[in-house]
């Protein structure tokens, strides 16, 4: 490295996949700086004490179907600096008005089971996903590249053919029944898009497939654990992180051969706009961001309870009944309207990890969308759904904290308007975010890239984003 510079690469932001560029840019042998804005590393990764003493709650990310399945955080020796995944008995349940639920495990068979007179049918539709999990994961989670694609196309075509359908046209025309349609558009709507929409298949489908390869686990301790993981692999690796440093301007930064920026957009034409050509400065801002989350954090004097047993067998419950109520709630949220019944996610991480909650007690961790930067207060609403399907649950609470948007924002820049995946995932920006370009983490300025979930893939804590980044990085201005 030239004395011109104080470090190969400086990162911006210790989020997941800030530290995950870290990481990979360390294990190349470069010199790297994290410089984070909050008092704590972890971004959407971080647990804390939210409501009451003895309380450890997941300020954000819960549940690591995507941890556990990256394809770059599984080279990594993160169990050796503290990380463990609890596995609860079941990853998903989906409670029904019936007082059933479907469920999804690691066993295609006994998940069929579970949906009744489609049972065939989803084993037919899953089996081939599943099998080819290791092509899928090379060739969809990154930036869209034809390599993996064009090597493998007849293996992708059960994942690529279906991922780009609507999820309601997709559902309806595989599935006759109630069960199987009903616990598939929970999984799609973590895509946060209407289930109308082209491409909101593709989270549903990415989802039910990890469940089967890995499992939804969440880490003993809480989420803080894998960033905390990647922290003490990156010291040990002679990685330097800064912390409490808001970074206002490129200019105020260490001199380097890279930043890598774990912002959005709209953050990073603040930062360094004036360093980027007007042309990507016009893209940037064109950049749409989405729905945003309201979310409460709950101490409960006991587990949630559940009419169907099976719910307290689950890290995950999804909570919204029928595809139907699932879909009119998603699409309200997209015209701007609050769902008098919204679809809400669940994850009881105390039931399967005792170090969450004082003993006898529990957590809840439950969030709902809304439209992006709403003021509206969804704690009855949300609380009605629940008590729909656990009757008594409102007798359980001793504490709630509550996030809406704007708290959301507030707690992580990186949230514009409480939107939780770094911009919208439809198909205009899920392989080209955050513009069109060959390779999407870099920018004009040959020193500038973006490494946050407003690139491929997209939300969810992976680090598959700073993975592609860093490389971009080390392919070029760090060769
Ligand atoms: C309520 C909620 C629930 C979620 N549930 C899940 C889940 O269960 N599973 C899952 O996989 N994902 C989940 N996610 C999504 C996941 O948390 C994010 O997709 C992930 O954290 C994105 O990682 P990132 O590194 O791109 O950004 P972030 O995690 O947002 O990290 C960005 C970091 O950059 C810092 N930063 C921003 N601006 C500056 C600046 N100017 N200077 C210095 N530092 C700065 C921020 O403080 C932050 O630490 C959830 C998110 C939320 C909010």
């Amino acid at each position: 490295m030239s004395t011109l510079y104080q470090y190969d690469a400086v990162v911006i932001g210790a989020g997941p996949n800030g530290l995950a560029a870290a990481v990979d840019l360390a294990q190349a042998g470069r010199s790297v700086l994290v410089v984070e804005a909050s008092e704590t590393i972890g971004g959407g990764s971080r647990t804390r004490e939210l409501t009451l003493p003895g309380f450890q709650h997941d300020v954000c990310s819960a549940v690591h179907p995507l941890g556990i399945g990256s394809p770059f955080l599984r080279t990594l020796p993160l169990e050796q600096y503290g990380l463990e995944w609890v596995q609860p008995p079941l990853s998903v349940a989906h409670p029904l008005d019936d007082g059933s639920a479907v469920t999804l495990t690691r066993s295609i068979a006994e998940s069929a089971q579970s949906m009744g007179l489609d049972a065939h049918a989803y084993e037919r539709f899953i089996t081939p996903v599943v099998e080819h999990w290791p092509m899928i994961a090379d060739a969809f989670l990154g930036p869209l590249r034809p390599g993996p694609i064009l090597q493998h196309p007849l293996a992708l075509t059960p994942f690529s053919l279906n991922a780009l359908r609507p999820a309601h046209e997709l559902l309806v025309h595989t599935f006759k029944g109630e069960r199987a349609r009903a616990v598939l558009a929970g999984l799609c709507a973590h895509s946060m898009l209407p289930l109308e929409k082209v491409s909101s298949s593709a989270a549903g489908l990415l989802l039910a497939t990890l469940a089967h390869v890995y499992g939804w686990p969440m880490p003993r301790g809480g989420s803080q654990r894998i960033v905390d993981a990647l922290a003490a692999y990156l010291r040990f690796l002679g990685g330097e992180i800064m912390t409490d440093t808001e970074v206002k301007s490129i200019d105020a930064l260490p001199r380097a051969r890279a930043y890598l920026f774990d912002v959005t957009p709209r953050q990073l034409l603040r930062i360094a706009g004036s360093r980027l050509p007007a042309g990507y400065q016009r893209s940037l801002s064109r950049y749409r961001y989405g729905p945003g989350a309201f979310k409460i954090d709950y101490a409960l004097d006991g587990p949630i309870p559940w009419r169907a047993a099976a719910c307290l067998q689950a890290g995950t419950v999804h909570v919204g009944a029928t595809l139907e109520e699932i879909a009119d709630a998603e699409r309200q949220v997209w015209r701007g309207e609050h769902s008098e019944r919204p679809y809400v996610l669940v994850a009881q991480q105390s039931l399967f990890d005792d170090s969450r909650a004082p003993e006898g007690k529990h957590t809840a961790w439950v969030y709902c969308h809304v439209p992006n930067g709403s003021t509206v207060d969804m704690t009855a609403a949300i609380e009605a759904q629940l008590e729909r399907f656990a009757p008594g649950f409102r007798d359980r609470i001793l504490a709630r904290h509550i996030s809406n948007p704007q708290a959301l924002e507030r707690y992580n820049a990186n949230y514009i308007g409480g939107d939780i995946n770094g911009g919208v995932l439809d198909l205009g920006q899920l392989f080209t975010r955050p513009t069109v370009r060959i390779v999407p983490y870099s920018t004009p300025a040959k020193d500038i890239f973006i490494c946050s979930s407003s690139t491929p893939p997209g939300g969810g804590v992976h680090g598959m984003c700073g993975y592609f980044a860093a490389r971009a990085a080390l392919q070029s201005v760090l060769r």
